[in-house]
C-alpha cells in the first residue's frame, strides 16, 4: 500500500509520520527544493535566525505531542521576555496581553493564553527531526501537475512526463494548489478554496552589538498601530524573546513589513533605528519574502472545507490537508496532517 503525500510543509510530514507509524508505505513529494514549507531557520555564527514562524501558543497540543512522539520533547524552549508595545507613530506605549495578535489579524482562541513556546535552535528543529525519520521516503523537486484516476487508487502527475501511482494521496498543499488538482478530477466545489487569500509579507533579521541598542528594551517588541505610518508593521526583539536567539553581547531583532518599494533591509534599519533609538548600522541582514505568506479565511470558509471533503469522501483514497483549510498556525497544521491520515488509513481498511 502506498500514501502518497504532497507537500513536505508541517502539515505533510506531519501526516507522513502518522502513516509512517501505521506501518503504511510513505512517499512524500514536494515541488521545492526544500522540505519545511514555511518553516525555514537559518543558524549563522551563532544566531537562530527565522524566516517563517517562530513559536506557537503553548497551549497548543498537537506540535508538542508531535515532539514528544519524534523524540524531541527536551528541546521545547519557553518564551523568556513577557508583553509587547505599540508604536503609535511618535512612541512605543505598552499593549494589554492579547492585543498584539489582534492587532496583526490573528486568530487566537480566547482560552489560549499568550504563553510561547518554540525549539531551542529553531523551528526547523522539528521538520528536520521529521526530515531524519523520513528520509526515504522523501522527494524534492517533484512537483504534482495533475492527479488522475489509477486502477487502484491515483495517478499523480509530474513536471517532465513522469508519474506515480498510490493508493490513496494526502495533498498539504496551498489552497490554491489543491483547488486547482481537485478541480481536475472533477471536485468542482474545490474551485471555491481559491477564495483563501495568502497576504504578501516579508521578515527582515537584523543583528547588531548588543551596545548598540538601548538595554532599556521592554517585552517581547511591538505593533504598530494601522495609523503609525511606515513599513514596519511589527518587530521582534527575538534574541529577548526566546533564549539563546543571538550569542552574548548580540541582539537580533525580526521586522515584518508589508510589501515596498526599495531594499526592505534598509527601510526596515531605517525605521527601528528611529523608533527604538539604535546607533549605527546593522552588522547584517537577512531578508526572507513571503509573497504568498499567512493565509486569510474568507465568510463561509469551514463550510467549503467542510463541501470539498464530502466529495472526496465519495471518491477513492483522497484527503486536503494543511494552513489553506484547517487554519494557519503551526500547531494547527499538525493537527490537520495527523487528523488527514487517521482518514486515509480508515479509508484504507488500517485501523
Ligand atoms: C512570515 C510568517 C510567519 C509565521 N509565523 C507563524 C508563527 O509564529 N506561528 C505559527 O503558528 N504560524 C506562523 N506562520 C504560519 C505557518 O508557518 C504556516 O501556516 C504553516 O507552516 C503552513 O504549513 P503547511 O504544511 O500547511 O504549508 P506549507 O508550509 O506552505 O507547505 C506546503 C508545501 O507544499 C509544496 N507544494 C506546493 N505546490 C506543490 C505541488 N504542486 N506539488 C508538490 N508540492 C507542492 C510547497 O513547496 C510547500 O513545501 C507564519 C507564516 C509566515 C509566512
Amino acid at each position: 500500500m502506498t500514501v502518497a503525500v504532497v507537500g513536505a510543509g508541517l502539515a505533510g510530514l506531519s501526516a507522513a509520520w502518522a502513516l509512517r507509524g501505521a506501518a503504511a508505505d510513505v512517499v512524500v513529494l514536494d515541488a521545492g527544493r526544500r522540505p519545511g514549507g514555511m518553516i525555514v531557520t537559518e543558524r549563522r555564527d551563532g544566531f537562530v535566525v527565522e524566516g517563517g514562524p517562530d513559536g506557537f501558543l503553548a497551549a497548543e497540543p498537537d506540535i508538542q505531542e508531535l515532539a514528544r512522539e519524534i523524540g524531541i520533547a527536551e528541546r521545547l524552549v519557553d518564551q523568556v521576555a513577557r508583553g509587547a508595545a505599540l508604536w503609535t507613530g511618535r512612541r512605543l506605549k505598552p499593549l494589554a496581553e492579547g492585543k498584539a495578535a489582534e492587532l496583526l489579524g490573528i486568530q487566537v482562541s480566547a482560552n489560549a493564553g499568550t504563553q510561547f513556546r518554540t525549539f531551542a535552535t529553531g523551528m526547523a528543529d522539528v521538520v528536520e527531526a521529521l526530515i531524519a525519520r523520513l528520509v526515504p521516503s522523501l522527494r524534492t523537486t517533484q512537483g504534482v501537475t495533475a492527479i488522475g484516476p489509477a486502477a487502484r487508487g491515483w495517478r499523480l502527475s509530474f513536471t517532465g512526463a513522469s508519474s506515480l501511482d498510490a493508493e490513496a494521496v494526502i495533498l498539504a498543499v496551498p489552497a490554491w494548489v489543491a483547488a486547482r488538482l481537485l478541480a481536475g478530477v472533477g471536485v468542482s466545489a474545490a474551485r471555491e478554496l481559491d477564495t483563501v487569500l495568502y497576504a504578501p509579507s516579508i521578515t527582515v533579521s537584523l543583528a547588531y552589538r548588543a551596545d548598540q541598542v538601548p538595554g532599556t528594551l521592554e517585552g517581547t517588541g511591538f505593533v504598530a498601530a494601522p495609523d503609525a505610518g511606515g513599513a514596519v508593521r511589527a518587530c521582534t526583539y527575538a534574541w529577548r524573546k526566546y533564549p539563546k536567539r543571538a550569542p552574548e553581547g548580540f541582539a537580533l531583532l525580526r521586522a515584518f513589513v508589508g510589501p515596498l518599494d526599495g531594499d526592505p533591509a534598509s527601510i526596515a534599519h531605517a525605521e527601528l533605528a528611529a523608533t527604538l533609538s539604535i546607533a549605527g548600522d546593522p552588522l547584517w541582514t537577512r531578508v526572507f519574502h513571503w509573497p504568498r505568506g499567512l493565509p486569510r479565511y474568507p465568510r463561509g470558509h469551514a463550510e467549503r472545507v467542510a463541501a470539498v471533503r464530502d466529495r472526496l469522501a465519495r471518491l477513492a483514497p483522497l484527503a486536503i490537508a494543511g494552513a489553506g483549510f484547517d487554519g494557519a498556525g503551526v500547531s494547527a497544521c499538525v493537527k490537520s496532517g495527523r487528523e488527514a491520515a487517521r482518514v486515509m488509513l480508515e479509508r484504507l481498511g488500517r485501523v
